[in-house]
């Protein structure tokens, strides 16, 4: 198959379960399958995580819930993000729970005259949608005079839930706190308010409320901070493609584009058909947060000048890690296999990637009990749906 991505189910539904012991039974659990399920494939994984009974799916764009509608998929669907007024049809034709975060949102939704179940969004501090405190008295009247807007719950995204400093945390949480007060006082009923997301809910037992979003931690990676769960989590995800040549080289030749890499002693090289094209080796640029920050990045930077085993990107073939040599190319990888003088053609390699990146083209290999039950193209379906959406 030259390239794929393999996806263990099972090791997702046992995060799943690890998450719930968590959290506890009075607790509920949203999977956020946003972003193509953070690159697992949405439709799977949302499948595999309904029948482990999720109460919750959450993505950010309606044409994300309406791809898990059609799929047949019944769990409630909440919508992160903000939607242009003429898109709000789509929240009462799929069945789908619009987020609100600001009143003229509302007001289009009144004036169009559809019924739809929505999470109320408050402005805490992350600086992205919300409503602001002084927003929420003509909030709850406008609620409260249009039975067709259904307020189902409330929530709000913490900034900083992954730093060891967790003070801005905690004001986010008191500030969100008070806005429900504040609505409640005003005889506003809401059934579901929730904060946490991965971080928060490993390091916040009591910022769990009545739900809690989880994402990274579904996939199996751990988040900064560890804490109990951790450890248990299992990787759900790996990148992986078939060894296509093999190759001899003397000491002193050069490897790929731009020259950037010369052999040190005769060598054993082999390509694998994965670049930066499938979004291998795409890495985003670190800001760095702080002095300290700032030398580690610029002392990542001096390895990789000087080429330091540290820095290096390695791949796996047959448990053992084998160095990326030269530059990647936009579709191929070239490998440094002396170490493994007896490889050969079609062999395996697995590859580390941010699994965001990587190309949602691969085909994806999905595993029960460790063996592939289903193999799926993706991007042959679905783009329809995409279509039909305005704006
Ligand atoms: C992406 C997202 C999450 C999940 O975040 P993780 O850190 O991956 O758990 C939760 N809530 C909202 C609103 C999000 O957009």
């Amino acid at each position: 198959m030259y390239k794929w991505v393999e996806i263990d189910l099972d090791a997702i539904e046992s995060n799943f379960i690890k998450i719930k012991e968590k959290v506890g039974p009075e607790t509920k659990v949203l999977g956020v399958v946003k972003a193509d399920a953070y690159g697992h494939g949405i439709i799977e994984v949302s499948r595999a995580l309904a029948r482990s009974g999720v109460d919750y799916l959450g993505v950010t764009e309606i044409a994300e819930g309406i791809k898990l509608r059609e799929a047949g998929i019944k769990t409630p669907i909440l919508v992160f993000g903000p939607f242009l007024p003429e898109d709000a049809f789509y929240f009462q034709e799929f069945v789908l729970t619009a987020t609100l975060s600001d009143l003229t949102t509302i007001r289009n939704i009144v004036t169009q005259g559809f019924s739809i179940a929505v999470h109320l969004k408050i402005e805490t501090g992350f600086g992205r949608t919300g409503f602001k405190y002084n927003e929420l008295a003509e909030l709850v009247q406008m609620v409260k005079n249009n039975d067709n807007i259904m307020v189902q719950g409330i929530y709000s995204h913490l900034a900083t839930s992954m730093y060891s400093d967790s003070s801005f945390a905690y004001r986010q949480f008191e500030k969100f706190i008070e806005a429900v007060k504040f609505l409640e006082k005003e005889d506003l009923k809401i059934p579901i308010k929730h904060i946490c997301n991965s971080a928060a809910l490993v390091k916040f037992p009591q910022m769990h409320l009545d739900m809690v979003r989880a994402g990274t931690i579904l996939y199996g990676q751990e988040v900064a901070g560890n804490q109990s769960l951790q450890g248990g989590l299992k990787n759900a995800w790996s990148l992986k493609g078939q060894i296509t040549y093999i190759n001899d080289l003397p000491k002193g030749h050069s490897i790929g584009y731009e020259r950037a890499h010369f052999l040190k002693s005769a060598a054993k090289t082999a390509v694998v058909p994965i670049g930066f094209h499938h979004g291998f080796s795409v890495e985003p640029i670190p800001r760095p947060k702080g002095l300290l920050d700032l030398i580690k990045v610029l002392a990542k930077v001096l390895l990789r000048f000087i080429d330091h085993p540290r820095v290096k990107t390695y791949v796996r073939i047959r448990d053992k890690e084998v160095p990326v040599i030269g530059k990647v190319g936009m579709q191929m990888t070239i490998l440094d296999v002396t170490s493994i003088p007896d490889l050969v053609i079609g062999e395996t390699v697995e590859m580390p990637g941010r699994r965001t990146n990587i190309s949602p083209e691969l085909p994806k290999v999905y595993l029960r009990d460790g063996k592939p039950f289903k193999i799926i193209k993706d991007s042959e379906k679905n783009e329809e749906f995409l279509n039909n959406l305005s704006g």
